[in-house]
């Protein structure tokens, strides 16, 4: 039998926000993803942009402003990072793990 166990999640070691259309993201494990902020505000997981009740996104990506930025990126706890967008949303809690996956599905 083969056992799989949890190895700890990817810890997100720096955020730059290093242009006026991405984000870069630099992991423990050396990783280093950069993300446009379009694509990050469009992967938001709070409860407006997907439903809880089926996971489905409810976020249409043609409502967003092409030119979405973040104004605010701020720690929370040791798993995650809220971000304040300029356009007004601010409710989307990112953990780490999850902006792991997204910088992966972004490379190829
Ligand atoms: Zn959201």
């Amino acid at each position: 039998m083969k056992l799989c166990y949890f190895i700890g999640m990817p810890n997100l070691t720096k955020i730059n926000p290093d242009s006026s259309t991405q984000i870069s993201l630099t992991f423990d494990d050396g990783k280093e993803f950069k993300v446009p902020y379009l694509d990050l505000r469009f992967e938001c997981p709070c409860a407006t942009c997907v439903d809880e009740m089926t996971g489905k996104r409810t976020l249409r990506r043609d409502t967003l402003n092409p030119n979405v930025k973040p104004l605010r990126i701020e720690p929370v706890g040791r798993y995650g990072i809220a971000i304040a967008w300029s356009d007004g949303h601010s409710t989307g809690m990112y953990h780490f793990d999850r902006l792991y996956e997204i910088g992966q599905s972004l490379k190829n």
